[in-house]
């Protein structure tokens, strides 16, 4: 895993070897002394994780940690303080001032370079959903606030049925957490049932360890449980398993006689950062959604219809099938706008969407061009099927009332329909257009020759 790391430390022996353990580990390196070399170090390289070493009296590096944290710029950096006394009180000050874990002196490489390959994972996905969240609202579709967050659910898995209460209390006192014990052995069984917690904590202490190395690993895959925050509890100085549960997928580990507030400090951060994930992936698969649909009918838009379409001749291609492309336009439209209003007009538009889309298959598209004009692709479509289809359609909206104008008199239009059918070797992206082509062709003629009707293309396109 490539990444870039900034290590603070004023003795340059231990700044050295530090440097060539994350070298041999094909990490990016810069190594600095003091704070303020730093500063101008993460402005210049902009690293993914800080490791910094607490233990230098001349510095306040509790102080530094804070400052990156709360600078937008530096939010998302990665911090490890080394060092410091190994005391609940000091690895408490340490993640209070930001730092997202803190590990005492001797450092254990497994556990050091575990502990950086899952908070790089972590910055990475963060770092890909915020770019696309930045795409969706340049995009004009921003995240809506949410009026009302319910309590945060967290899921506590241990394997004594009384063994939980002292976490469980812990966890609970101040936080507005909705916690319940479950078994380990049946979390997998029960996952869909019902919502995913937010956070699973996992007591490590009384439990198989390579059952829960199973679980841990088994969670983070399965659809139902992947996007959980989990948490692990592991017994004090147990580097190697702590390390495999890191690497497994765990998010975070604690040690289990930790101190009441860093288990807390540790839960909201992985519950605050599991949350503002959701609403990310929400806010980017809506803008997804909304940049391919067209806001007014709901129908997919050109930007979605071309690609769609060009995968449809591919499959055609590929199965010896043909397919068909209709071009719809509705006559004399202006006119509608012009008499009734253009709110009228759009119920009109809506109305007729509808109709086209309950009157063709599920798999043909159904897409808003522009203006008053329609596409719809129909694979698996010989020229005979398309023109009985597009005849149907055509009589269809003919007959029908698509909206009142408001002295409630019916309001009522006909369309066009240009058809064109490819032959099977029409593979290519020219090939699209030239089909696109000779149904706009087969559209005009429909339209000059007095409208309210649908013309074939002559040529196979
Ligand atoms: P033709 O039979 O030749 O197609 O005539 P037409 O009036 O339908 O065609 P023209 O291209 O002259 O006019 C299209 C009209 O469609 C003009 C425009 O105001 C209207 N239109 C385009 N988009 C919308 C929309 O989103 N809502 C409404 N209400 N009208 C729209
Ligand atoms: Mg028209
Ligand atoms: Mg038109």
């Amino acid at each position: 895993m490539s990444g870039r790391i900034l290590i603070i430390d004023a003795v340059a022996t231990n700044r050295i070897v530090l440097k060539v353990k994350m070298l041999a580990a094909h990490f990016a390196v810069d190594a600095c002394a003091t704070v303020k070399d730093a500063k101008a170090l993460i402005t210049q390289t902009q690293p993914d994780l800080v490791l910094i070493n607490l233990c230098n009296p001349s510095e306040n590096g509790y102080d530094f940690c804070r400052q990156l944290r709360h600078s937008p710029e530096t939010a998302t950096i990665a911090i490890i303080a080394i060092g410091g006394a190994d005391t609940a009180t000091a690895r408490f000050a340490a993640l209070d001032a930001g730092a997202d874990d803190v590990l005492p002196l001797p450092i254990n490489d497994t556990l050091l370079l575990a502990r950086i390959r899952s908070l790089l994972r972590v910055r990475s996905t963060r770092e890909e959903l915020a770019l696309r969240e930045s795409t969706s609202r340049a995009l004009g579709f921003d995240e809506k606030a949410t009026p009302f967050a319910p309590a945060a659910r967290v899921a506590l898995l241990t394997g004594q049925p009384d063994g939980g209460l002292s976490l469980c209390h812990r966890l609970q006192d101040g936080l507005r957490l909705d916690v319940r014990q479950q078994d380990p052995a049946s979390v997998l069984a029960d996952a869909g049932a019902e919502p995913a917690p937010d956070l699973f904590v996992i007591d490590a202490c009384d439990q198989e360890q390579s059952t829960l190395f199973g679980l841990v690993s088994d969670l983070r895959a399965r659809v139902e449980t992947r996007w959980t925050a989990q948490l692990i509890a592991v017994p004090k100085d147990a580097h190697d398993m702590a390390s495999m549960f890191l690497d497994l997928g765990a998010d975070d580990v604690v040690p289990a006689d930790c101190c009441e507030g860093e288990l807390k400090l540790r839960a909201r951060a992985l519950i605050q950062r599991k949350l503002g994930q959701d609403k990310l992936r929400d806010t980017v698969r809506s803008g997804l959604q909304a940049a391919i649909t067209d806001p007014l009918t709901g129908l997919y838009n050109r930007r979605y219809a071309e690609p769609h379409l060009a995968r449809m001749a591919e499959q055609a291609a590929a199965t010896g099938q043909p397919f068909a492309v209709m071009m719809i336009d509705i006559d004399y439209f202006k006119s509608v706008n012009d008499t009734y209003g253009h709110p009228a007009g759009d119920a009109v538009l809506c109305q007729l969407s509808a109709h086209l889309r309950a009157n063709l298959r599920a798999i043909d598209l159904v897409a808003r061009m522009g203006g008053e004009e329609f596409l719809v692709a129909m694979p698996g479509t010989t020229k005979k099927q398309a023109r009985l289809a597009a005849d149907r359609l055509r009589h269809l909206i003919d007959g029908s009332v698509l909206a009142h104008a408001d002295d409630g008199s019916p309001i009522s239009v006909t369309i066009s329909v240009g058809v064109a059918v490819s032959t099977p070797c029409a593979t290519d992206n020219p090939a699209i257009s030239k089909i696109c082509t000779s149904a706009d062709k087969a559209l005009y003629r429909a339209k000059s020759s007095g409208r309210n009707q649908v013309a074939m293309s002559k040529s196979a396109a």
